[in-house]
């Protein structure tokens, strides 16, 4: 896999507690915590606890267990929040970016979870 991971982006110091974050859920695998410049009142990153860059780097190269844990995290944290559209929530969005076009920012692989207003159209038109 052709994906350098430096271990210096600060969500790796943030798994290494070398910086403080307001978790909202931790398992063997995952770690959510609040976005530190939220753009809606609900605003969490969901990351895994393992060494991979971003969403396809994760996808393929993940075991089983890390990416059933990844994905399990993300839904009880919808629960959680009370914006399932199937239990008569409001709603959400997932966001991951990566790379230059997709303007990543931290290189350790994060899903964005983004509710409590309307989130208006996914991407402004070019
Ligand atoms: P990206 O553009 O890589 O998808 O998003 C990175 C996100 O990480 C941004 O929304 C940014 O606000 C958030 N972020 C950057 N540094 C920190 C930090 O030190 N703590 C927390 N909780 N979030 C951060």
């Amino acid at each position: 896999m052709a994906y350098d991971y430096d271990d210096q982006n600060i969500f790796a110091r943030i798994l290494r507690g070398e910086i403080p974050n307001s978790t909202v859920m931790e398992t063997d695998h995952t770690l959510a915590f609040r976005d530190i410049q939220p753009q809606a009142p609900e605003h969490i990153l969901v990351i895994p606890k393992g060494p991979y860059v971003c969403h396809d780097h994760f996808a393929l190269a993940a075991s089983e267990a890390e990416l059933v844990d990844f994905m399990r995290v993300s839904g009880r944290i919808c629960a959680e929040l009370g914006v399932q559209p199937g239990e008569g929530g409001a709603g959400y969005r997932t966001i991951s970016n990566a790379g230059g076009h997709g303007v990543q920012e931290v290189p350790h692989y994060h899903l964005h979870i983004l509710a409590g207003r309307p989130l208006g159209r996914m991407l402004e038109q070019a």
